[in-house]
């Protein structure tokens, strides 16, 4: 059966990970997710986007693992018959301030390969596409996608199962020792010996990281994301996805409108600092991982960059009139009792380094026969086929002995 490997973590990027790995033969394999279920964190919380690649710095492994992953996670919802719908995104600038950055993902789009990328000056233009939007220029990606990263998540965990891996859920990993050529596996319910490890943990990836002596450097800052859902009688007001043109100083993509895979339409996400790593409302508070974040050396750095942002995205989350505000800039039509509700919150596990910087790219590091992914930001759900390609090829088989 070959050489033994654990992944720590039942995400889309664990799991996709687990199904390259048996697929190819490449070993006995066993998937240790610490809840009940898979994808109950990032992956079942997420806006259900499939990006085509058009903010991402060219040349980036964003760039190239979301063009990549796109196609990989097209092809599998085809081949299971996972619901799929390119119902496409336009980036609308809505006043002549957002004219350079607009101008800035254009270019970048270009550079990455964007299928079918298409500039639109004018309202006209831009009604052709949205009937119901403001603004005064936009790109449009036609085959920016919905999908259910849940289901595909499942789908993937039955393609482990099915060829002879192992999925263990309710068991999480506590303890992680090199010995000699292997790695000794602690859980919660007993200890096994496997000759390589990959941690996919998503807001756990720096705890698991410390657990194998790696630098604690970059830090997880959970930013949750919080979302409205537009009246059912409403939903007519967008046919597909409108965002905003992000500001290119923060690493989130802002408010939009998407429409899912099962045609309800949300509004979000926002980006507001959790106050525990899975922290998915104001009243969930891990003062353990508050006051971790408060004492990181990049504190200070962070909160005098953004400090000014911060106010803002909390002030969006505690009173809604602020967030609608948001919302209408690209919608006149819409009216705040259309934002019917708040829907389930997603937090976002995004790296933080020791300066304060948040890491934009996708980062690994390995410690002899651990490979541990330390920052999976969006789109890492998009690009989680090409990443198992990518960690399986440069990384998990690379080392020989440390
Ligand atoms: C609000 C929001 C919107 C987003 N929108 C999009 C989008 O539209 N498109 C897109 O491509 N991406 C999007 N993303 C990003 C995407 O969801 C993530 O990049 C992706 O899900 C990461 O997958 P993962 O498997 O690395 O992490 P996760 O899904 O977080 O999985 C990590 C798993 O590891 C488990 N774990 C942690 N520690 C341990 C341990 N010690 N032992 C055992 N198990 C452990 C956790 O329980 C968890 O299940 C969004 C994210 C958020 C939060």
């Amino acid at each position: 059966m070959g050489e033994r490997i654990a992944i720590i973590g039942g995400g889309i990027v664990g799991v996709a990970i687990a199904r390259a790995l048996v697929l190819r033969g490449l070993g006995d394999v066993t998937v240790f997710e610490k809840e009940d279920r898979l994808a109950a964190h990032q992956t079942g919380r997420n806006s259900g986007v499939v990006h085509a690649g058009l903010y991402y710095q060219p040349g980036t492994l964003k760039a190239q693992l979301c063009a990549a992953g796109r196609v990989s996670i097209r092809d599998y919802c085809a081949e299971k018959n996972l619901p799929y719908r390119e119902v496409g995104k336009l980036v609308v600038a809505v006043d002549e301030s957002e004219l350079p950055a607009l101008a800035d993902i254009e270019r970048r789009s270009l550079a990455n390969g964007v299928p079918d990328l298409a500039r639109l000056d004018g309202l006209a233009r831009l009604r052709e596409i949205e009937p119901s939007v403001a603004g005064i220029a936009a790109v449009h990606s036609p085959h920016t996608a919905a999908v259910d990263y849940g289901a595909i998540t499942e789908a993937m965990a039955q393609d482990v199962r099915s060829n002879g891996g192992t999925i263990l859920t309710g068991q999480e990993v506590v303890g992680l020792h090199i010995d000699g050529p292997s790695v000794r596996v602690r859980t919660t319910t007993g200890e096994q010996l496997f000759d390589r490890v990959i941690a996919c943990a998503g807001l756990q990836s720096d705890v698991v990281a410390r657990l194998v002596g790696a630098d604690p450097s970059p830090k997880i800052l959970p930013f949750r994301g919080e979302y409205w859902a537009l009246d059912p009688a409403r939903t007519d007001l967008v046919r597909g996805m409108i965002y905003p043109v992000p500001d290119p100083r923060f690493p989130f993509l802002g408010v939009h409108f998407t429409r899912g895979v099962y045609d309800d339409v949300h509004v979000g996400p926002n980006a507001v600092p959790a106050l525990a790593r899975e922290g998915y409302g104001w009243l969930t508070v891990s003062p353990k991982d508050t006051w971790e974040s408060l004492r990181w050396p990049g504190a200070g750095a962070l909160a005098k960059q953004h400090w000014r942002m911060g106010i803002d995205e909390i002030s969006g989350s505690l009173v809604k009139p602020l967030y609608f505000r948001k919302a209408r800039r690209f919608i006149p039509e819409l009216r705040m009792r259309d934002l019917t509700q708040k829907t389930a919150a997603g937090v976002r596990a995004q790296a933080w380094g020791r300066d304060g910087t948040l890491l934009d790219d996708f980062a690994v590091d390995q410690v002899g026969p651990v490979t541990l992914l330390r920052n999976a930001p969006s789109p890492a759900a998009t690009s989680s086929m090409a990443i198992a390609d990518h960690l399986i090829e440069h990384y998990v088989f690379a080392r020989t002995t440390d």
